[in-house]
């Protein structure tokens, strides 16, 4: 067992997670931040994204692995300890806290969590390849939208989120497919009418995705499979049918990565960590939670990166208060 306490101890290694060790570790704080191993991803949902266009600073764009690895850069700088694994297990009854990472017990006085969520995917042959190459899939409008002026695309889902991918996308897109697998949605009646009243929106209904087409684009090192239509498959009938589109939205749900805390921290209708209103603080003094683990409206890496400062300076303040 260590008997060391750390000060701070983050979970996850997204654009929250590393910032909140850089900020604690300008605060000589000294963080230990556990960026976990596969299956989870560390640098979080951006190390399956290409050109990031809308992170501030970054007038010509950059790609999510970069940036992911100047924050990393950054927090190690000024001192945070990096640990390639995944905590297992976490115990914050009493003060301080208990985490482990497999057998390998870790005492912290206070945690920032930020574990991030994940876009729910389809699991379609393909998805995951196009998804990490920019090859025409993508979970997020405001990040990839700017990608497809003028080309046709798609979203999928029936519930608000596709909706307002789908409203999004028609700035860019010459026509924007809603595919939904029944006729009756989950979105709010006026995200769904913005929708109907739009011209640049169709729909497939009844319809879920069989398989990707693909062709080959680029030469040498930048060829890359390029989306190119979708082959929907009617839920009723199993016919199948063809829908040009050089990019398909998946817009069926994010999972926020809380299982570590189930019982133990307070989580939203929808599972997202619960905060106090504008705080990273959660209900147990000490535990923070930052980034998307705890936002399912925003999500974007800039608001992220600005919660896990909040928890940060909040963690800060706290030992401070406590003399530690
Ligand atoms: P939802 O769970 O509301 O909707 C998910 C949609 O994806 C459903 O239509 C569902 O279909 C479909 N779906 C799920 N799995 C599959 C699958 N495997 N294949 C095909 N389709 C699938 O998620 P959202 O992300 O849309 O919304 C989450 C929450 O966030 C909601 O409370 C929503 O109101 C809120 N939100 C609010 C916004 C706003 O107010 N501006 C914007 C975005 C989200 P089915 O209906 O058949 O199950």
């Amino acid at each position: 067992m260590s008997e060391q306490i750390h000060k701070v101890v983050i979970i996850g290694a997204g654009p929250a997670g590393w910032t909140a060790a850089l900020y604690t570790g300008r605060a000589n704080l000294e963080p230990v931040i556990f960026e976990g191993e596969a299956p989870n991803t560390p640098g979080g949902q951006l190390m399956i994204t290409s050109d990031v266009e809308n992170y501030p600073g970054f007038p010509e764009g950059v790609l999510g692995p970069e940036l992911m690895e100047k924050f990393k850069a950054q927090a190690v700088r000024f001192g945070a300890q990096v640990k390639s694994q995944n905590i297992t297990k976490v115990d914050f009854d009493a003060s301080p806290f208990r985490l482990w990472s497999g057998d390998e017990e870790i005492l912290a006085h206070t945690v920032i969590i930020s574990t991030g969520a994940k876009a729910k995917l389809l699991g379609t042959p393909k998805e995951a390849e196009l998804m990490a190459t920019g090859g025409g899939v993508s979970a997020c409008a405001t990040c990839d939208g700017a990608f497809f002026k003028n080309v046709e695309v798609a979203v999928v889902g029936g519930g608000d989120t596709a909706m307002e991918e789908a409203n999004f996308l028609t700035r860019y897109a010459s026509k924007v497919t809603i595919i939904h697998r029944r006729e009756e949605f989950r979105a709010s009646k006026i995200m769904l009418e913005r929708c109907q009243n739009n011209p640049k929106i169709e729909w497939a209904l009844n319809k879920t995705i069989d398989s990707y087409e693909t062709e080959k684009v680029g030469v040498g090192v930048l060829a890359k499979d390029q989306l190119k239509a979708i082959n929907l498959k009617d839920s009723n009938t199993g016919e199948i049918s063809t829908l040009a589109a050089e990019g398909c939205f998946i817009a069926i749900g994010h999972a926020p990565t809380t299982e570590l805390f189930k019982d133990i921290l307070e989580t939203d209708e929808t599972g997202y960590l619960v905060t106090q209103p504008g705080k990273a603080a959660t209900a147990i003094p000490g535990v923070f939670a930052s980034g998307d683990v705890q936002d399912h409206y925003y999500r974007q890496a800039i608001t992220a990166a600005g919660s896990g400062c909040m928890a940060a300076i909040e963690a800060e303040r706290f030992l401070e208060s406590k003399g530690l």
